[in-house]
């Protein structure tokens, strides 16, 4: 038996430190630390690059996704992160390991899910990989898109006084995966959240066309856990209000019989909505955004995060971001 325990780093500390070995060079703009990596180009543009891995069991369960919905996950969460940089998608590429049990009825089906979903935001699949793989389904995917020059929308704008923001609506896709982790069938359109998740591409598009935004990013790990990206890249604080929360209808009705479900909505993972900072108050006053945005919050100058609980108290949060490796 192992009687002694590797040391295990945190995701975020491990980044920290791949980020700190990897070191940078002339023609990126940003590497490491943001959706995406941004890269100068000819021509006034800027090229935007993220990836993505998708692995059975850890982020989907055969048993609960057909493949096609699986396919179209795939593409919108590496669009999503062209979308948080307030890019346009172009090209994405897709490495499949495939298991012996997999056959070719079901990656035609997970293909043409990718297919639609990539073609849905104008890109095009470009490349990829495919292999054997011993254990389980993984999906690798990256995604390219471009944006005109100095207009990326990074983590690390955000300034005191700034209005927080959040597109759509928070926990559904959360709320989702408790139900199917209980056995139990989500309402449908939870259910489409989770399995289906839109990326916001064009009101990222907006945003940073309109330079609305000072900070932004896409919300895949939870509000309170993709704030703290925020905050720490800008050396900022936050309060955030919790009755400014938007929830949908199923989420606020399940709220009103599980008063605790609020956590999932500050915690919960898999949104994809947009999270972005704005010296305008009023944005939604103030601009004719594709998408409906609910102000949140307001960025503090010092750091901290303090969320104002509906009866006016200070707010503590029992869930924790997730991590990992945690
Ligand atoms: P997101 O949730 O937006 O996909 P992540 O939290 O996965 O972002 O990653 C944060 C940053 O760390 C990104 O810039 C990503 O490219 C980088 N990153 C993550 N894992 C690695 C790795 N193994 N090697 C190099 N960079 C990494
Ligand atoms: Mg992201």
């Amino acid at each position: 038996m192992e009687s002694e325990k590797r040391s295990r780093l945190g995701e975020f500390e491990l980044i920290d430190w791949i980020r700190r070995q990897a070191g940078t060079a002339n023609h990126l703009l940003l590497g490491i630390g943001d959706d995406c990596a941004v890269q100068r180009q000819q021509g006034g543009l800027e090229l935007l690059t993220t990836t993505d891995l998708l692995i059975e069991e850890i982020h989907f369960n055969t048993a609960w996704t057909s493949f096609y919905w699986l396919g179209r996950k795939a593409a919108a969460v590496n669009l999503s992160d062209i979308a948080a940089m307030g890019g346009r998608p172009e090209s994405l590429f897709l490495a499949v390991g495939r298991p012996g049990a997999l056959g070719d009825s079901e990656l035609q089906e997970l293909l043409s899910g990718f297919l639609f979903e990539t073609q849905l935001q104008g890109a095009v699949l470009a490349g990829g990989d495919c292999c054997a793989s011993p254990g389980p389904l993984f999906l690798a995917v990256t995604a390219q898109g471009r944006i005109a020059d100095g207009q990326a929308i990074y983590r690390h704008g955000a300034k005191g006084g700034d209005a927080i923001y959040v597109s759509g609506s928070l926990g559904d896709s959360a709320l989702a995966l408790r139900e199917l982790q209980a056995g139990r069938s989500p309402e449908e359109t939870l259910a489409a959240r989770f399995h289906t998740p839109t990326p916001r591409v064009e009101l990222g598009q907006f945003l940073a066309q309109q330079r609305l935004a000072s900070a932004m990013l896409d919300i895949s790990d939870g509000l309170l856990g993709d704030l703290g990206h925020i905050l720490q890249a800008s050396a900022v604080g936050a309060e955030l209000d919790l009755a400014r929360i938007p929830l949908s209808q199923p989420f606020s009705r399940a709220l009103n019989q599980e008063e605790t479900l609020i956590d999932l909505a500050l915690t919960g993972g898999e949104d994809y909505e947009l999270l972005f900072t704005s010296p305008l108050l009023d944005l939604a006053e103030a601009s004719q955004l594709p998408l409906k945005v609910t102000r949140v919050g307001t960025i503090q100058a010092h750091p901290g995060l303090w969320i104002r609980g509906t009866d006016g108290c200070l707010y503590q949060c029992r869930r924790g971001a997730f991590d990992h490796f945690s």
